[in-house]
Parts: C-alpha cells; structure tokens; sequence
C-alpha cells in the first residue's frame, strides 16, 4: 500500500533544536529489512543530544543534523533479497550498533568493543525515531509473541541489555556468593534500577542494596525489590557557591568587608553553607589583599565556596558509604556503579567502606577518574567497565517476556511519536503510567 503522507523524522539540528523533517529511503540492499517504528525508550544520551546539538567532542567535522533514538521497537514491511531470518509482519528490537565484522574485536566475538561501530543516534549514524527506515536484518531480534503487542515493555530490551551484560560479567568475576553478601547498586536512573530488575528477575535472593541522591527514587527502588536504600548528600556545591556570591557582591564592592563574619550570612546557616562562606571570606581577603578586581574576587570566591562545599558532600558520602558497610556487616561482593559521576567513583573507592571483596561495575562513563591504585590491591578488587551489551538481546527479551509485568513498572510514562518535539522542550508532560518508574516510552 503506497504511503500518501511524506515520510518524517525527529532530527536534532541545533542545541535544543528538534524538528520533525520530511525524508526519502534509498533502495533495500540484500541483507536489509524495511522497518516501521512502534516504540522507542529515550535515553539519557537522547537527552544529551538534544542539549549539545548532536555535537560532542571526539565526534569532529561540520555539523549534521541527526535523528534521535536507539532502543526502538518496529514492525518488518519487507526485507531485502538475501534476508532469511525475517518475514513482513515481525515485530523486531533493534540491536543499534553496527560493528565493522572485520576486525580483531570484531573477529573474537566480541564486536560490542568494536571501535568502527556506527551507532544509531550518534554522529555519524542516525537513529530510529523515524516513521519508516532500514537496517540490516542480522541486527534485529524477533520479540516473542507473548510480548510482541507490548512494544512499550519490549523497548526496554536495549537499556536491559547493557544490564544484563554488566551482571554477567559480575557473575564471571564473582561466581559463587554466600548468603550473607550484599550488592550495591549506586543511583537510581534507567540503568540503575534496570541492574537492580534484572538481578531481582534472576536471582530474588541476592541482596542488594541501592545508593543515590535522588530520595523519591529510592522509595521506587525499595517498592521495587531493594533490600535497603541509602541517601546520598543532599548538598548542592554550585547552588551553595552561587548563593554566597549573590550575599557577598555587595559586600565585595565597599571597603567594609573585613569586618565581616560568616555568620553573619544566611547562607551560613547549614554546615556546608557556612564552611563554604568561610572560605569565601578568606579567598576575599586574599584577593583583596592583592589588590585583585571585583569581577575576579567574585570568580574566586565563587570557587572557593564551591570547593569548600563539594568537600562535605565527599565527607557526607564517605560517612554513607561506611554506613553501608556497617548494614552489610562489612561484606560487600560487588558494586555496579551506575551514576556515571567520576567524584562519587573516586570517592566510593576512597572511602574504603565499600570494598570488603570483589568488583566494580562502571555503568556511566567516568572519564578523568584517577584513585590509587593500591586500594584496588588492597583488597584483590577488580574494576570491569562496561561498554555495551554483546549477544544479549535474545536472552533479554525471553526475560522481558517471563516477568512482564515486574520489568513494565520501569516505565513510568508514554510520549506519542507526534508530541516527541513538544516533550522534549518541556511544552507537553508524559502519559503517566502510575508506575513511577524512570523510562520514558515514545510510542506510534
Ligand atoms: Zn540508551
Ligand atoms: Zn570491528
């Protein structure tokens, strides 16, 4: 049946600029199938796209507008000459990179580490928030039919994936586990509560333990399944910093700043607050004292607070992390570290609190990390970054499939394909789903 309107996209074209363009397919090459969208999970890196204008760095050249999205869920139109796998009908998960298949990585299996993989939805390669587009047939996994009218649950099949990858390989370094050991999971975004779903879908016993800032999250981590919840500081170093600024820029600009006290500010009322305008006060003076301009007092004294500020909240997470410690009763086995922040990273492992034996996990991308080293080898510990999953997908959807209902509550809220533009620049809310889980499902 002939398509009457024009085929359109979700294209990022600036910072903060999605429209939706008007496009044309090439030809069917042999070994590609004709996909239609029907459901498409946004990610973090969606979000990030959006905000940069599809720019990044290591990503260099002109700029290319790009089409969003990478965890899709579509039906099959056609397939091209040399597809065996597929048939019209099919309802597919997209598997979104696209190895080279030639070299070494590529050659031993483990083509998720490929450094030649296009991947939808980053520069160069364009994404699947498009009514109709192509891709090669050997990257799309049948969704079994128990779950084939649930596009919105098997979108998660992406996200889940990369869990699931980070929880064999957990299980490789630490195969056996007594009783008594917990797991940590650090944050409590789509990733996070996806380790923690996937291990509660597939071992209930484990215990495990989550630890984030965000306190709303983390009463859905304890109703979904988490043994014990930690708090993490609640204090914000660049809102505490920019505070003490407003109260002191006056005051920068008169001659009767050194008679002033910290707590003569109301900002000093909370420990951070009052740590951080004392070192504000000093950094004054010291800039004052050498006859430094008033832009660049205010600059460093910005700084200074915000230091004095973000060393309480390593202080304060120490102090939760060893509490942690204490609730396990000092034997932590493995820590899937989801939060992608390098300080929390440099602190967990500082902290000492966390580590009575085995791994960390890196979810997030932690990319100017530096720890000792000799705290890894203080206790045998191993460091596993995870890049992405590799032949996961046909395991994960039959997981999706076995406890459907319990994986559906990470989605929080639905978005039609129509107001994805209007979503993201904050102009329309989600369809709530009442679960109050982190996903957000963009659905035909
Ligand atoms: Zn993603
Ligand atoms: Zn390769």
């Amino acid at each position: 049946m002939a398509r009457k309107q024009a085929l359109r996209r979700w294209d990022v074209t600036g910072k903060h600029k999605l429209e939706q363009v008007e496009y044309k397919l090439p030809r069917l090459k042999a070994g590609e199938a004709h996909l239609e969208f029907i459901a498409n999970g946004v990610c973090g890196s969606d979000t990030h796209m959006f905000c940069t204008g599809a720019v990044h760095s290591g990503h260099k050249g002109p700029h290319e507008p790009l089409t969003l999205g990478h965890e899709i869920i579509a039906r099959v139109k056609r397939v091209g000459s040399s597809v065996t796998t597929l048939k019209a009908g099919d309802v597919v998960a997209v598997e979104p990179g696209l190895p080279c298949g030639t070299c070494p990585h590529c050659q031993k299996g483990r083509y998720h580490c490929c450094p030649k993989t296009l991947y939808m939805a980053t520069p160069p390669q364009n994404g699947g928030l498009a009514d109709e587009f192509y891709w090669p047939a050997k990257w799309c996994h049948v969704v079994p039919n128990a779950i084939a009218n649930d596009p919105v649950l098997a979108s998660l099949a992406e996200p889940l994936a990369a869990c699931k990858q980070s929880l064999d390989l957990r299980n490789k370094m630490v195969p056996e586990r007594d009783d008594d050991e917990w797991t940590v999971i650090t944050g409590t975004g789509a990733m996070a509560l996806g380790v923690l779903a996937v291990i509660k879908a597939v071992r209930p016993d484990e215990k495990v333990m989550v630890i984030a800032r965000n306190e709303e999250a983390l009463q859905f981590a304890t109703d979904y399944g988490a043994d014990k919840c930690f708090a993490l500081s609640q204090v914000n170093p660049n809102k505490i910093a920019q505070a003490v600024r407003d109260e002191l820029a006056d005051l920068v600009a008169t001659d009767h700043f050194d008679h002033s006290a910290a707590s003569d500010f109301p900002s000093a009322k909370s420990k951070a607050g009052k740590l951080a305008m004392e070192a504000a006060l000093e950094a004054v003076r010291a800039a004052r004292s050498r006859g430094a301009q008033t832009e660049t007092i205010l600059n460093e004294l910005h700084e200074a607070a915000r230091k004095a500020a973000e060393e309480v909240v390593v202080q304060e997470n120490t102090d939760v992390f060893k509490a942690a410690q204490k609730h396990a009763s000092g034997f932590i086995s493995s820590v899937f570290e989801c939060t992608g922040d390098e300080r929390l990273l440099v602190t967990l492992i500082n902290s000492r609190a966390l580590l009575a034996n085995g791994t960390i996990i890196g979810l997030g991308c932690h990319y100017a990390v530096s720890f000792d080293i000799a705290m890894l080898r203080r206790f045998e510990l191993s460091f596993q970054p995870v890049r992405r999953s590799c032949q996961q997908f046909p395991s994960t959807l039959k997981l999706l499939a076995e406890k459907s209902a319990y994986f559906r509550r990470l989605v929080g809220g639905t978005v039609s394909f129509e107001d994805f533009g209007d979503y993201m620049a904050g102009k329309v809310h989600k369809t709530d789903t009442g679960s109050g889980g982190p996903k957000i499902v963009v659905l035909r």
